[in-house]
């Protein structure tokens, strides 16, 4: 009887584990939002639209600027948007969805593997924005943190600037030059931070709007070592600029927002 009772749970573990490889992964809802919810699609191109909307408030008000790094006399400068690329132009939810169906975590190298492929389709909206502010001749510069390291296979210092200009080419965007592409480590000082990329294009651009899927995209300092009630307050420090100058894409996958939460992740849930 005993017997019988022990190789039952081992069943009954077979069966939960069998299960628990796809399900237990905390990223399948939010992948699956990603690839296939509608909500996500209109949610995206909702943002884009919005964006169009104000561009000609931007480029015609010769004192708006984006950019807190902004300083000096920029009014006279030429005009330029500045996007994150990774969920913000760029769906790199396939890799996610690897992730998840192989009950594995992201790593370096198969990002880079991933990367390599020039696969990534677009996010909903932003290839038509972006041909958009071509028209209009507003520059368009990708701070991405997509990070310049060798590969096995090539010489190259940064292959990882032409899988994103090579994946773009491939959604439609075409002709992006390597000097309008930021990638982090590309310069000493180019950290995961962009403060210091987005002061460089403030130089020599007026920026008219910042776009991006982690609030990292837009203000310094919110990445770590820092509790989700400071991040709520700086959101609303800024509250004018969403949806006129500063445009943010959903990542229900990944970002800053859940990596400074501590350990257990659970003890953050509100309920009642
Ligand atoms: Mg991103």
């Amino acid at each position: 009887m005993q017997r019988i009772g022990v190789v039952a749970v081992i069943a009954v573990c077979i069966v939960l584990l069998s299960g628990c490889v796809t399900t237990a992964n905390d990223n399948m809802n939010s992948t699956l939002w990603l690839q296939s919810s509608s909500e996500y699609m209109a949610s995206s191109l909702q943002t884009y639209n919005v964006a169009r909307g104000n561009t000609d408030l931007a480029l015609h008000d010769k004192n708006w600027t984006a950019a807190p790094e902004q300083t000096g006399d920029f009014s006279s400068l030429p005009v330029a948007v500045v996007m994150d690329v990774d969920e913000t132009v760029l769906d790199n939810s396939k890799y996610q969805a690897k992730l998840v169906k192989t009950g594995t975590a992201w790593s370096s190298d198969t990002w880079d593997a991933w990367l390599a492929l020039d696969s990534a389709p677009a996010v909903p909206g932003a290839v038509d924005f972006i041909h958009f502010l071509k028209k209009k001749q507003i520059r368009v510069f990708y701070i991405t943190n997509r990070t310049c390291r060798p590969r096995k296979q090539t010489d190259a210092k940064c292959p990882q600037e032409k899988d994103m200009i090579d994946n773009l080419a491939r959604v439609g965007i075409a002709g992006v030059k390597p000097e309008n592409i930021l990638l982090k480590n590309e310069q000493p000082d180019w950290t995961s931070e962009k403060k210091t990329r987005l002061e460089l294009i403030a130089a020599h651009h007026r920026i008219l709007m910042l776009f991006g899927d982690n609030l990292g995209d837009f203000l310094p300092g919110v990445k770590k070592n820092i509790t989700p009630a400071r991040r709520h307050a700086l959101v609303l420090q800024y509250k004018n600029n969403w949806g006129r100058k500063w445009y943010v894409l959903s990542n229900p996958i990944y970002g800053s927002w859940l990596n400074v939460l501590g350990e257990p992740k659970s003890s953050y849930l509100v309920g009642y």
